[in-house]
């Protein structure tokens, strides 16, 4: 027997349509590049939402197909998102600090159709064009085109309907070795995120809330925020440059009690706090994740009286994973304690369950000793990779995160460690195995490892050990020089180390487990 109640599909639209309908009037307001601020609210984002939808089905794009963006936070970034999932489409958030090669793969790979993107990635789009394959119609949001593509339409539009498990975004994670993987989000998948960051114990949202999200929104669906803030109706506040004293000054302007970004974000903000003496003055909630939140930081913030909400998440995983919600004895914490808590990476919120596992894929206990590869699964977690011929889940329908962790007894999780081979700077990745890939072909070098070491600002920086080939005298200048050709400037290792040897598996691979673990505490010249 089936119950008797409504059945209404969870699509994305809803949440639109629910902020226009309850809190049409709460702003939308957005720093742009060139200095300007413009203001709208949840009900214009509704009608320019509907006119993009139009527009899109104009320009041909059909149900399932993929619009991507190539942009910055702004409202017409928002608009887009909108528009594209309003229309039955699917959003591809396309991070403009890949590089080329990765940039040319997921475009043809997720076969865009139309691309919206800002002025400042202008360069990248004239450079990438003869390399993209599918993309039929390219639209600028500053120059016009953005304005003139909605000024033809009159808004009067209703929203594509269909299960909720039909597509509506698209994320790549090049956290991994090999082709960047697509992660396909659902309506379903969004709508139960959204819902479940509304939390207290999540993102604490309610309409009174003012949201400046620093994270991007090409960084795994933006933490969710475009979708939780329209569930809530708060107020965003949209900076298109992530400068710390333009930050610094709308989070005061505009009275900004939410904000969400990696830790390098607030080693810019201390900075520029120290220089002037300014600082945030309404933040409640301050939410930080992507890496390890250093001890320092989360004290510095809690000592402003602001809650620091450590986040762990992937884009795998929509991407909450954990969130720093205080435990039942919060309030009679010392403020020692209470830092202790906040170091480790949060606790689960209903919706998603952890498990940490050894080699051998036995469960450990959540002893807070035990460490093993952490496992996720629930609503809004990965099942296959787009396009991928396999689900990405153990038989018992578990995510491998790649990370390593403890679970506490006290319902905190604590990442120790990463299986995967990869290096995270300043919230983005940087593969190893490229960088040691590109480094075997420079003349004179026999072997490499590329490793993370710790770094004061961008939290990870690369080395790269080097085994050099018997009789050559290779330089450090001359491998750089090489790896220069290959791989981004930023990726470049900030040192690199002549070793005799290095450590290998029995079946000849680099032991890169026992090669982090030697250089973990490596201080950096
Ligand atoms: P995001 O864009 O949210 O950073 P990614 O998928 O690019 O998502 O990266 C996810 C990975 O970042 C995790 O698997 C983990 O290795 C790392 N990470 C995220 N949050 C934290 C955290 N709070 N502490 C330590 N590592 C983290």
């Amino acid at each position: 027997m089936l119950g008797a109640m409504q059945d209404v599909e969870l699509r994305v639209p809803l949440l639109l349509d629910h902020a226009a309908r309850e809190h049409g009037g709460r702003e939308i307001v957005t720093r742009w590049a060139d200095g300007r601020t413009t203001r709208t609210d949840w009900a214009g984002v509704h009608r320019d939402a509907r006119r993009l939808a139009q527009a899109l089905e104009r320009l041909g794009v059909r149900k399932g197909e993929r619009v991507a963006t190539l942009a910055m936070n702004h409202v017409g970034h928002l608009v887009a998102w909108y528009g594209a999932i309003g229309m039955g489409g699917v959003i591809h958030t396309i991070n403009p600090r890949l590089f080329e090669d990765q940039l040319a793969f997921i475009a043809n790979h997720a076969e865009d159709q139309v691309l919206l993107y800002d002025a400042m990635f202008a360069p990248i789009v004239e450079r990438m064009k003869p390399q993209w394959t599918t993309i039929r119609h390219y639209v600028c949001f500053d120059n016009g085109e953005y304005d003139e593509l909605l000024d033809a339409e009159d808004g009067d539009y209703r929203w594509v309907t269909g299960p909720e498990r039909e597509p509506c975004l698209l994320c790549y994670t090049s956290g991994t070795t090999g082709d960047p993987k697509g992660v396909l989000y659902t309506h379903r998948s969004n709508m139960i995120h959204a819902l479940a960051e509304l939390q207290p114990a999540v993102f604490d949202l309610d309409s009174r809330a003012v949201a400046l999200p620093i994270v991007p929104m090409f960084h795994a669906v933006g933490w969710g925020l475009p979708f939780a803030s329209a569930a809530a109706g708060i107020k965003i506040v949209f900076s298109a440059v992530n400068d710390p004293k333009v930050l610094c000054t709308l989070m005061n302007d505009e009275k900004v009690t939410h904000t969400a970004g990696v830790p390098t974000v607030w080693l810019a903000m201390f900075q520029h706090m120290d220089a002037t003496g300014e600082a945030p003055k309404h933040l409640k909630v301050v939410t930080i994740g992507g890496s390890a939140a250093p001890r320092a930081m989360i004290e510095r913030i809690m000592k402003m009286g602001v809650r620091v909400n450590h986040a762990w998440g992937m884009t795998e995983t929509s991407p909450i994973g954990t969130m720093g919600a205080p435990s039942p004895n919060w309030d009679d914490l010392s403020f020692e304690q209470k830092v202790d808590q906040t170091v480790r990476q949060g606790r689960v919120p209903f919706g998603v369950e952890l498990r940490i596992v050894d080699d051998a894929d036995a469960v450990l206990p959540r002893d807070g000793e035990a460490t093993g590869r952490l496992q996720i699964r629930g609503p809004w977690i990965v099942q296959r990779y787009f396009k991928g011929d396999a689900d990405c889940v153990t038989a018992d329908g578990w995510f491998d995160t790649g990370d390593v962790a403890a679970l506490h007894p006290d319902g905190t999780m604590r990442i120790t460690d990463r299986s995967k081979d990869v290096i995270k700077s300043g919230g983005e990745w940087i593969s190893s195995v490229e960088l040691e890939n590109a480094a075997i072909g420079c003349a004179g070098v026999g072997e490499a490892a590329a490793i993370g070491v710790r770094h004061p600002k961008w939290d990870e920086r690369p080395i790269l050990l080097v085994v050099r080939k018997p009789g050559s005298d290779v330089t450090p200048a001359e491998i750089t020089a090489h790896l220069a050709k290959h791989v981004a400037k930023w990726w470049l290792p900030d040192e690199i180390v002549f070793v005799d040897d290095l450590p290998h598996t029995a079946t000849g691979k680099l032991l890169k487990t026992a090669i982090r673990e030697k250089y973990r505490d490596y201080q950096l010249a």
